[in-house]
Parts: structure tokens; C-alpha cells; sequence
């Protein structure tokens, strides 16, 4: 009999494992997937189509390809419940039922909580943002270019800080001359990673001019000015944000969720409190067993290594062959400096305390991050 599995959301961890899935399982399943968007765009391209490096449709991965493969089922819609007692997902036009249950439906983005956000300021958290911010750069003479981190948890911890160092280098090539100035809520970068890889950040800010706000919280945008708690502002010309983040409704609704809004999971399986139901990827929340952070950033390279994880022991299940497997909490990421330079930075976040390298920019590094982006395209 052939088991179904149901994908909810196909980013970066859900297409991992569907993929996955529906290769190692052949006709022993069908693998649902339900996803509205037609097409991905890979998160860590997206400061490349904000400065013209890439073109928005060479960073996207089309979901009719997997498709093709006769156990795998796409329903191109949002999923609008999930019923855990049932063992059903409801779609606005279908309904079905699941034996096994992966969740890898990511972090919204909240703009609307911080009133003006959404008016007033750009993102390149998204395809279309990161496309609107490339022609606003374009169009920019230079001044006051406020960058900003709303809240936390936001996916992938050094994105804000890659895109200012790339910011300063394409104004001072453009001879456009600009002040930039980032804002954040956190004590320092990074925090996940320590405090000797956070300094490293915080120098290369300071060497390119950057000046670095810690431990400021914005409470609205105007049109020239963002204000934060306690009365203060800062005047800016170009506003660039990361928006508050959330947990998707039904995920809450479903009662996936703890008080935080994010699913916990067991983190060497992936398993959520209920059988036959897991969570990957932005959607969870897992505790470090250090005092860095509380809890594991949210990061594509989590998401695609849980993935490997959950697809090898859903399979294991089903056909009692290979051996079960459990996610280290590995990770690594990029955090690029310059057109052609990116520094490195990887460990396993999940040992106490964490073992954390931190590797400076070089070309070689760069080269590491484009190959990756063809690896991940192809
Ligand atoms: C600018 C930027 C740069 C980044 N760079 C890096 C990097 O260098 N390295 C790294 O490790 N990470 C990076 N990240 C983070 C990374 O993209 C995320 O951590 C990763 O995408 C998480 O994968 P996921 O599968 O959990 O969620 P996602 O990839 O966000 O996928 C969630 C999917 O669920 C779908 N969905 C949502 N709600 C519903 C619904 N109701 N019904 C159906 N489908 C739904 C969405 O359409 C989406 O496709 C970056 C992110 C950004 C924004």
C-alpha cells in the first residue's frame, strides 16, 4: 500500500525533502506537495539582483520539474487548515488526508507591525523587493541610507550586515557618496555565532565606515525619518528593512505552535509533539544548549540538512531498509564583503559550547558561494 506524505510549503526545506522523498520511495508513496508559488528563487541570490549582479529569473528553481516524477502530486494553492485530529489538510479547493505530515512552511514576513514599514521602506527579503530596491539604487544620488533589522528571530542572521558591506562598496564604485547606518534590536551580530565571531562583524562595519546601532528598536517609519523606542530617530533618504517575522495563521491555529508562534521539534528527528507529524526549516523554534542564544537562527543551510533528516527516516520507516538518522545541528553561511570576496562562517550550533570557525574574506570563499547557487539551481 502506498503511504502519503504531505508537504506543506516547497522553500528550500520542503523541496529538499520532496525531492528526497519521491526518489527514495518511488511507488511505495505519493508525496503531496502544497505550495502557491509556481517558481523559488534562492534566498542567498537575492543581495545579487538588488545590485544588477544577477537576473531574477536565473535564481529561481521551477517546481513543474519534480512534478514530473509520477509520486509526486503538486496542489498549487495555500494550505488553509490543518486538522491534526483528522489527519487532514483543507486547500480552498481540495481536502486529503495524511499518514505522514512535514511542515515547511517557513516565516512570514509582518511589515504591518511596525506602523509605515510598509510604506516608507524597501526589503530584499523577497524577489519582488530585492527588484524594486535594484531600480531605487539605480535612481539614488547619494545621501543618508538607513538599513534596519525590526525584530527578531529573522532569517538568516548576517544577511542585513552582507547587504551594508555590499551597499558601501557598489555607492563608493557608483562615486555616489552616502552615509550608511544600520539599526538593530540585537546586542550585537550575529549573536548565534559568539562574541569573537560578532567583534569580526562589527570591525568590518567599522572599517568600511558603517556605523552600527545595537540594542535599537524601531517603533514606526515616516517619510524621512524612522523612530525608535525611547524617543529617538534617525533621519534617512533610502530606508532598507528586515520586517518583523512570524509563524504562518494555520500553523498557530493548528496548535503546531508554542506561546513564541514557532513549532518546537525534537531536534535530532524533527519530530513536532504529534506522531507522524515533523516541522523544518523557519517554522520551528529549537533551544541551544549554550547561552548565546536561546534559540537556533533561522537559516536555509538548518532547513536543508533537517530535510536530509526527516526524508532518510520517513523513508527508513516505510521500506525497514538504510538506518535512521540524526540532524547535528550543523551549519554554515556566507557573509559577503565585497563584489568578488565573501568571508565564511560554519560550526555545529548545537554542541555546547558551540564549535564555531570563522573564515575571512577571500575569493576563494566567494567562488564557494556561487558554486553552491549553481548546485543548488541545477
Ligand atoms: C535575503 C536572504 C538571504 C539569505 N541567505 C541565506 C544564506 O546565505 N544561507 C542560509 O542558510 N540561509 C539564508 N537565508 C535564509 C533562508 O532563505 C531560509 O532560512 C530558508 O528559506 C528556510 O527554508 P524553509 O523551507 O523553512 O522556508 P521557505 O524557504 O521560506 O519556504 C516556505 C514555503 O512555504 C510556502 N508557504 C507559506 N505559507 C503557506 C501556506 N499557507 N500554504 C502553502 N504554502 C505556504 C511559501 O510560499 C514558501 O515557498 C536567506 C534569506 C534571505 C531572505
Amino acid at each position: 500500500m502506498s503511504t502519503n506524505i504531505v508537504v506543506l510549503g516547497c522553500g528550500l526545506g520542503g523541496l529538499s525533502a520532496a525531492d528526497l522523498l519521491s526518489k527514495q520511495l518511488g511507488s511505495r508513496a505519493t508525496v503531496t506537495i502544497v505550495e502557491p508559488r509556481a517558481k523559488i528563487p534562492l534566498p542567498s541570490s537575492l543581495p545579487w539582483i538588488v545590485f544588477g549582479w544577477r537576473e531574477p529569473g536565473k535564481i529561481q528553481k521551477d517546481l513543474k520539474k519534480l512534478t514530473k516524477r509520477k509520486n509526486v502530486r503538486l496542489v498549487s494553492e495555500q494550505v488553509e487548515k490543518i486538522d491534526i485530529n483528522s489527519r487532514s489538510v483543507k486547500t480552498q479547493s481540495q481536502e486529503f488526508r495524511y499518514d505522514k505530515l512535514l511542515v515547511s512552511l517557513g516565516a512570514e514576513l509582518a511589515p504591518e507591525e511596525v506602523p509605515g514599514l510598509d510604506s516608507y521602506s524597501h526589503t530584499f527579503y523577497t524577489l519582488d523587493g530585492a527588484t524594486k530596491l535594484r531600480d531605487a539604487l539605480e535612481d539614488f544620488h547619494g545621501g543618508a541610507i538607513v538599513v534596519g533589522i525590526c525584530r527578531t528571530p529573522f532569517k538568516c542572521p548576517v544577511a542585513p550586515y552582507e547587504l551594508s558591506l555590499l551597499l558601501e562598496e557598489y555607492m563608493r564604485r557608483a562615486k555616489k557618496k552616502v552615509e550608511i547606518q544600520l539599526f538593530t534590536p540585537e546586542p550585537h551580530p550575529v549573536p548565534a555565532a559568539g562574541s569573537v565571531i560578532s567583534k569580526q562583524v562589527e570591525r568590518l562595519l567599522s572599517s568600511r565606515g558603517i556605523k552600527y546601532l545595537p540594542k535599537t528598536r524601531a517603533t514606526k517609519v515616516e517619510r524621512d525619518r524612522v523612530v525608535f523606542e525611547g524617543g529617538s530617530a534617525l533621519r534617512y533618504d533610502l530606508l532598507i528593512t528586515v520586517p518583523p517575522h512570524r509563524s504562518p495563521r494555520v500553523v498557530v491555529e493548528a496548535g503546531l505552535a508554542e506561546s513564541s508562534g514557532w513549532v518546537p521539534v525534537n531536534p535530532q528527528n524533527l519530530a513536532t509533539k504529534f506522531e507522524n507529524v515533523y516541522a523544518i526549516g523557519d517554522v520551528t523554534s529549537i533551544e541551544t544548549p549554550h547561552g548565546h542564544v536561546p534559540y537556533l537562527p533561522k537559516a536555509g543551510v538548518f532547513a536543508l540538512g533537517q530535510a536530509e533528516v526527516v526524508a532518510n527516516n520517513i523513508a527508513t520507516s516505510i521500506t525497514g531498509k538504510g538506518q535512521m538518522k540524526q540532524w547535528d545541528g550543523h551549519g554554515a553561511c556566507h557573509l559577503q564583503v565585497s563584489k568578488s570576496e565573501s568571508a565564511f562562517l560554519q560550526g555545529a550550533f548545537l554542541s555546547n559550547p558551540p564549535k564555531l570557525e570563522f573564515h575571512p574574506a577571500s575569493r576563494k570563499w566567494y567562488l564557494d558561494k556561487v558554486k553552491r547557487e549553481k548546485n543548488w539551481l541545477a
